[in-house]
């Protein structure tokens, strides 16, 4: 073991404690460096490919709370993995009194958070057995409002009070609790949530995420054969990429650590000696070169609402009154390019709250345009890197890439920061797009 004077935060996924091998894995990365201090574990994920993630047979498990014989197979199905991790590590460990109380208490449920959270609770508790570590439960440190929305001052405070100097403790990952205690959780992948406030609350040199891959990809490697791993990514490069589908880390994983600058290391539970993807406040590019663009990214399943009006730039409150339709609906967009005749909206698929053509009804009966129209069946993809930042011609060698495909490019939209050039395609067309880019800039 290395003696380490530094704070390390360790957050283990799913696959990382899929099962006793796994969990063996994981407890030789973490006595191999005395500095691994505090233990963020998600529930148990797949063991192979068609195998349940725990987290899911919860949600299942909640969903049949009604029906006595649905239910006992499902629950079954949970209390066998843990005990058969339980058994396998050779450990002693009765869980048949939280059993009986989990199984109340989801039947008691009205909402699925408890029955969800219940993964990362036993996996905690297992893994704190396995190691002779203490147990922290998140319910008591993580906070939510009524609302549901996470409250990161009372957590950091109580977090941090509840941990600090408190080394070696296992965490659950992905819940916490609302002001009556009632168990909130993050959305799905939100331990890595966890392990950022952790991180944050106990002032940690280093936020280490253990997962079943070497890193941050330059792009998805279901798309790409065989893409570059990114070594170093910038915090703001990292939302970019994992808003937009790099699905390596949790998109709202930043946040907690962002205000401290706390380094994220994204390694391989089952390759630990690579580096993995170190993602940093700032990253210094080399002012002469370096890379221009980082990674690329992309998401299938947008719609645009085309809008066109003569004078439109000329008309003050025509946006404001657009988006006052989407926000009586609770609807979120995503981009918004302007023309000066035309004002074009990007949502996600699931974003439409109402049929779409009431929506565009209803904008209409707002602004009156010449002519309003949808388009479905959009693919967006962002071309991510502060390498763009003042260089000339990356969009024209993206945009040459797919011309010479022969990919049409429906939509464009770079901001003023130039971190990101987004590109919409027809989702026909996404895989080769990405392939057409990632030539261009890795080829
Ligand atoms: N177990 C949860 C999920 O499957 C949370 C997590 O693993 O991060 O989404």
């Amino acid at each position: 073991m290395t003696a380490g004077s530094q704070i390390k935060v360790c957050k283990f996924g799913g696959t990382s404690m899929a099962d006793a091998a796994a969990i063996k894995n994981v407890e030789n990365i973490i006595r191999a460096d005395s500095s691994r201090s505090y233990i963020v574990v998600s529930a148990p994920g797949k063991r192979f490919k068609d195998d349940d993630k725990v987290t899911d047979l919860l949600y299942a498990a909640f969903e049949a709370r009604g029906d006595g014989v649905k239910f006992g197979e499902i629950f079954g199905k949970i209390k066998l993995r843990f005990d058969g991790i339980i058994n396998s590590l050779g450990i002693v460990y009765d869980l048949k009194n939280i059993y009986s109380e989990i199984e109340k208490e989801i039947k008691l449920s009205s909402t699925p958070d408890y029955a969800a959270s219940r993964g990362e609770y036993l996996s905690a508790l297992v893994l704190a057995k396995y190691l002779g570590f203490a147990f922290a439960d998140t319910k008591d440190i993580i906070k939510f409002n009524s609302k549901k929305v996470f409250d990161m001052e009372l957590t950091d405070t109580l977090a941090g009070n509840a941990l600090r100097g408190k080394k070696y403790t296992v965490i659950p990952g992905f819940y916490g609790s609302d002001p009556d205690g009632r168990i909130t959780t993050f959305s799905r992948g939100g331990s890595d949530i966890t392990g950022s406030i952790i991180s944050s609350a106990v002032g940690a040199d280093i936020y280490e995420n253990w997962t079943d891959v070497d890193g941050f990809l330059t792009a998805d490697p279901r798309v790409v054969k065989n893409p570059e791993l990114i070594d170093v990514l910038s915090y703001k490069e990292l939302r970019e990429l994992s808003y937009m589908g790099a699905s390596v880390l949790h998109h709202e994983a930043i946040f907690p650590v962002k205000k401290a600058g706390i380094p994220i290391n994204v390694k391989n539970t089952f390759d630990k000696e690579k580096i993995g993807t170190m993602i940093m406040r700032h990253v210094d590019l080399p002012k002469d070169g370096g890379r221009t663009i980082t990674g690329i990214a992309g998401k299938k399943g947008y719609s645009v609402i085309n809008i066109e009006k003569s004078l439109l730039n000329n008309e003050i409150g025509f946006v404001r009154k657009v988006l006052s339709v989407l926000e009586k609906y609770g609807i979120s967009f995503e981009h918004m390019p302007t023309g000066i005749d035309t004002l074009s909206i990007v949502l996600s698929g699931g974003e439409f709250k109402i049929p779409p053509e009431r929506l565009l009804k209803e904008i209409s009966d707002e602004v009156n345009p010449d002519a309003i129209s949808l388009t479905n069946g959009l693919s967006l993809i962002a071309i991510v890197g502060h390498g763009m930042l003042h260089k000339q011609g990356t969009a024209a060698k993206a945009f040459a890439a797919l011309a010479e495909k022969g990919i049409n490019i429906m939509m464009i939209d770079q901001g003023g920061s130039e971190l990101n050039i987004i590109i919409a395609v027809d989702t026909k067309d996404y895989e080769r797009a990405i392939n057409a880019i990632y030539g261009a800039f890795f080829g």
